[in-house]
């Protein structure tokens, strides 16, 4: 088939925005004697004026063969899907040969079969994500409709929708990835088939969408997402006990976190750490069961019974779900909702501990009494006061000759 072909003339891509890196690397493979170009977020993101957060190019060249044109600045990756990553500092630009999928299979089975770039593209899995971009000429290049759905923001499967989402799943979750962040309408026959297959998605690895959940929390989209989520459905499948609190009266609250996240992360160029990130989702029934269990009943707890609780929260709300979710977050996430009682008791008597704010995770549990300070301004005399302590408490720590606490305001 012939793609359809854009020039600069159709498109407002600047060619001075691109990653010179990334150029260079699609430079040195034609050199070379290979066909290679930007493909998929990168292209999609520079045609709706979004700054790509990173840039794929796909190549004929095979991975022994751009191994060689980078030597030892190229990185060969992965058994099942081999990747070659070229490193600029910290920087990594990954490089894929182009690869051929039996797109009508119900599960991919090899991955490694080299293909040609149009074969490469139909293997995608939204038509916004199959254009190419060749920075030698400036041109677009589109076997699959992309161009078209981009500029009438649609999101479209490439092939056809049901077996798409049979064949991986994980597809489903990225679907509604794109329409929060974009706010792309979704195209029927893809919104028929989510509501046919949302079951599938058990059959996914955990870890792939746990993943995507994750990189949806730190997207500055997170608020909307998980009300997607919900709504198709699959939300509740990888996590009933998250899914009954946001059809409940209180879901509000998690949703209110979610969007002040929301504004941190679109603002800064660091994203709150996961660990905070998943507190905005389990705070306010961490905050409900203190209420059911010691507040209603007059009850003060101790603080060894706050432990018990942010960790009997955390188990049924994700650990249940998914069983090896990392253990630092898991970690943290406990510490920032334990010493959320410490911070804000319902005594109004806060728990002051020289030793707590010498702990290095004490920022984190701080970072996110802001969000909560945003989401209620009642909250903000506590927050402040808390600041306080802690910029007292960094000097203190100056004076005696160790590193002072970094603001929790800039990111490190
Ligand atoms: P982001 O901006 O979040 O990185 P992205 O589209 O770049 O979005 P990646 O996970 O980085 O997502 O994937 C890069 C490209 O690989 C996609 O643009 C798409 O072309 C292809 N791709 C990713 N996941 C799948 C999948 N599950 N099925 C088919 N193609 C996929
Ligand atoms: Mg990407």
């Amino acid at each position: 088939m012939q793609p359809k072909i854009y020039h600069t003339t159709d498109h407002d891509i600047d060619p001075a925005f691109l990653d010179i890196d990334a150029v260079h690397v699609v430079k040195r493979l034609r050199e070379a004697g290979f066909t290679a170009y930007l493909v998929g977020g990168s292209v999609r993101d520079l045609l709706v004026k979004k700054t790509p957060k990173d840039y794929d190019i796909s190549t004929s060249a095979h991975p022994e063969q751009i191994k060689k044109i980078f030597q030892r600045q190229c990185l060969l990756i992965g058994r099942r899907f081999r990747l070659a990553h070229i490193r600029f500092g910290h920087k990594i630009i990954e490089v894929a040969t182009f690869r051929a999928g039996d797109n009508d299979s119900d599960l991919i089975v090899q991955d490694n079969i080299w293909g040609t770039p149009e074969e490469d593209v139909l293997r995608r899995d939204f038509t916004i994500n199959g254009l190419f971009y060749d920075p030698s000429n400036h041109t677009v290049i589109d076997y699959v409709g992309g161009w078209e759905d981009i500029h009438t923001q649609t999101l479209r499967t490439i092939g056809e929708a049901t077996t798409r989402f049979k064949q991986d799943p994980v597809r489903m979750i990225r679907l509604l990835k794109f329409q929060s962040r974009f706010g792309f309408n979704i195209d029927p026959a893809a919104t028929q088939a989510l509501k046919k297959c949302h079951p599938e998605i058990l059959k996914s690895s955990s870890a792939r969408i746990l993943e995507e959940l994750l990189r949806m929390l730190e997207s500055g989209a997170s608020a909307t997402f998980f009300r997607l989520m919900t709504e198709s459905g699959l939300l509740e499948l990888l996590f009933p006990a998250l899914t009954a609190f946001l059809k409940g009266n209180d879901a509000q609250k998690v949703y209110q976190l979610l969007a002040m996240a929301d504004q941190i992360n679109l603002k800064n160029k660091k994203t709150l750490d996961r660990s905070i990130l998943a507190a905005c989702l389990l705070y306010p029934t961490f905050e409900n069961e203190l209420d059911h269990k010691f507040h209603k009943h007059n009850i003060n707890p101790h603080f060894g019974d706050i432990l018990l609780l942010s960790s009997s929260v955390i188990k049924e709300m994700l650990m249940s779900s998914f069983a090896h979710f990392p253990k630092r977050i898991n970690m943290l996430l406990g510490f920032i909702l334990s010493t959320q009682y410490r911070m804000t008791p319902k005594s109004g008597k806060r728990h002051q501990r020289p030793k707590l704010l010498q702990s290095h995770e004490f920022e984190f549990a701080l970072r996110f009494l802001k969000i909560r300070a945003m989401a209620d301004e009642l909250l903000i005399p506590d927050y402040n006061w808390w600041m306080n302590c802690y910029r007292q408490a960094g000097r203190q720590s100056e004076r005696r000759g160790h590193h002072p606490h970094p603001s929790p305001d800039h990111h490190r």
